[in-house]
């Protein structure tokens, strides 16, 4: 058995009653109970101690609770609202048991939390008709909170499976870095802001050195492995929530770095050509160093009204293209061709 009530435990019973009457007099107990006994559906317990009555209530979840008002030891309107300050009676129906029919102590008894009112003893017709009332409300209650709970859950659910399912979406699955759909609206998005703050936008353009003769050396499953290791190193060397890693396709990778000027994309840049060959990962079948490398491309702008974040990309991937040109394991900027005297 669950602890569900009764009317929950299964959708075909939310007409079954469980029955608490809480009553000094066995003889009352005995009266309702023979009164009760031809309906089916319902069940019936009776608890002739006013101190007990939380106890039992508890153990067999009752759908309505029949109290009499008036016990040795104990006042009636007190064990109502005990029954509605306990967690799990609070919102049981109770239907007090009075010997008369008086506003006052109606009105007390209306106050103190019961929901209904029956002189006792009331003719057996009208008391299961209030059970039953009284029941199923309570059960439809229960039903619906319980709807509600779920409801709850499976939205939590579904926005956890849908924060996986975009960060799956967004990544790349063999480096974990974002991928290249991500990185062109990420780019995109942070142009437009920098367009709209005219603040300054830098990009890194990062290739891989000598990395087609890595793979004909060590094989495509080291490739691949190191290619993990170059996307970490880029990884940890992003400072700000903003700045984007990316990989940009093959052994190529971008970082996108809003807000950034030169200056500092620069630094950047050769604090990660100097991570990467830092880690001393043999390639002796690059041109160069007996080590694996990067070459990386710099580039910063403020964007002006209306341009596009390609330029971006373009003057990043110029700097590369010098960085490559002059011998590969270092950092270039688009503008390097003209070695003025650097601002
Ligand atoms: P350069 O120094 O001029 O960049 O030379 P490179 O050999 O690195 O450049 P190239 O573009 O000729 O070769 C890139 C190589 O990267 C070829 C391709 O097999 C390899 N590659 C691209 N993507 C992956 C990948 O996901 N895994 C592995 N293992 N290799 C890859
Ligand atoms: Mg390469
Ligand atoms: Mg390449």
């Amino acid at each position: 058995m669950n602890d569900l009530p009764i009317g929950l435990q299964s959708a075909t019973d939310v007409n079954a009653a469980m029955v608490l009457l809480v009553d000094d007099q066995t003889m009352i107990g005995e009266a309702v109970r023979r009164g009760l006994s031809s309906e089916g559906n319902i069940d019936f317990h009776f608890c002739s101690d006013p101190h007990q009555a939380i106890a039992q209530a508890m153990r067999i979840k009752p759908t309505v609770i029949l109290q009499d008002l008036i016990m040795p030891g104990l006042d009636g309107l007190s064990l109502v609202k005990e029954f509605r300050a306990h967690p799990a009676t609070q919102d049981i129906p109770i239907i007090v048991l009075s010997t008369k029919e008086d506003p006052q102590i109606k009105s007390a008894a209306f106050a103190a939390g019961a929901n209904d009112y029956l002189v006792k003893l009331p003719d057996n017709i009208e008391l299961v008709a209030r059970i039953r009332y009284h029941s199923r409300s309570y059960q439809t209650l229960l039903q619906r909170d319980e709807a509600y709970r779920a409801l709850r859950v499976s939205q939590q659910q579904l926005l956890e499976t849908n924060l996986v399912l975009q960060r799956l979406m967004n990544s790349d699955g063999l480096t974990g870095l974002s991928n290249r759909r991500h990185f062109d609206e990420y780019l995109d998005l942070e142009w437009r802001r920098a367009i709209r703050e005219q603040s300054q936008m830098s990009l890194l353009m990062i290739d891989v050195d000598y990395f087609k003769a890595f793979n004909d050396g060590y094989g495509h499953l080291e490739g691949d492995e190191a290619l993990r290791v170059v996307a970490r190193t880029i990884r940890e060397s992003c400072n700000r929530p903003s700045d984007l890693p990316a990989r940009y396709g093959g052994e190529e990778f971008a970082l996108v770095l809003p807000g950034t000027s030169a200056g500092g994309a620069r630094l950047i840049a050769e604090k990660l050509r100097r991570g990467v060959e830092g880690l001393q990962l043999k390639h002796e079948y690059a041109g160069g160093a007996p080590v694996l490398t990067v070459s990386i491309g710099v580039a910063t702008q403020v964007p002006s009204q209306h341009s596009a974040a390609r330029q971006l990309i373009l003057a990043a991937d110029k700097g590369l293209y010098f960085a490559k040109q002059n011998g590969r394991n270092q950092v270039a900027l688009a503008e390097w061709k003209e070695p003025t005297v650097e601002s």
